[in-house]
């Protein structure tokens, strides 16, 4: 008996969450994607993995920019070891902790040729052995790069499933193994760019657009204590 009403209660889980997110998607249709899920139309696990460097605690907007002109320069592992760490810090300043990143992006490169034959790993502990790449950006990789399922947790992802109340955790990782019981498997890649979208537009952290939000009367909006 307790076994159905633990599953009973999963399986509603799973529903709620599927016609949450289809709406969520519909509702951010009209806004601008994040900049790593535009990169990823270039299909170049490679491309992925720089832009995901470059985004980590940066605006989209100044994200996008320096892909681009550092993209125009090398956009392989080959052409970025030519640059020096200088150079590749002042062609992506302003991105946040830009020499630091100018670094890892080097380090990141010269593993992927010596270490993986010029090509970005698929395997999830071998992305994780590259300096600077944490679960977020492995799992983006695995996604958006390789199209292998993957639940790329990030603060957006983490704070709006918990709000909805589709789960109660404390950490992204404890998120992403609780998000892969009530997410169908062939939404997971898709989970990121629609949350970060959302995130960015209406479920703000700070003060969110609850009156204006598709998901509104699905939502237990927990650990919201002031709304627009
Ligand atoms: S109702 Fe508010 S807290 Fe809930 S998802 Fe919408 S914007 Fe976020």
């Amino acid at each position: 008996m307790r076994f159905k009403a633990v599953s009973q209660d999963n399986d509603n889980k799973l529903d709620n969450a599927v016609e949450t997110l289809r709406a969520i998607k519909k509702q951010v249709r009209r806004f601008i994607i994040p900049s790593v899920t535009q990169v990823s139309f270039k299909d170049d696990p490679y491309q992925v993995l720089i832009s995901c460097i470059l985004s980590l605690r940066t605006k989209d907007k100044t994200t996008l920019e320096a892909t681009g002109r550092l993209f125009q320069l090398a956009d392989n592992p080959y052409d970025m070891l030519k640059l020096s760490a200088r150079r590749v810090a002042k062609i992506i300043y302003p991105v946040g902790f830009y020499r630091n990143k100018a670094k890892v992006i080097l380090g990141i490169s010269k593993s992927i040729i010596f270490d993986f034959k010029g090509k970005v790993p698929k395997k999830p502990e071998e992305l994780l052995g590259l300096k600077g790449v944490g679960r977020k950006t492995a799992n983006l990789v695995l996604g958006l790069g390789y199209h292998i399922p993957a639940i790329c947790v990030d603060t957006h992802v983490h704070r709006i499933s918990n709000r909805l109340g589709w789960i109660r955790t404390d950490t992204p990782q404890e998120s992403e193994e609780a998000l892969e019981k009530i997410i169908l498997r062939n939404r997971w890649i898709e989970l990121n760019t629609i949350l970060v979208t959302f995130g960015q537009n209406i479920c703000l952290p700070v003060l969110p657009f609850c009156t204006r939000c598709a998901v509104s009367n699905a939502c237990k909006k927990a650990g919201v204590k002031h709304f627009r």
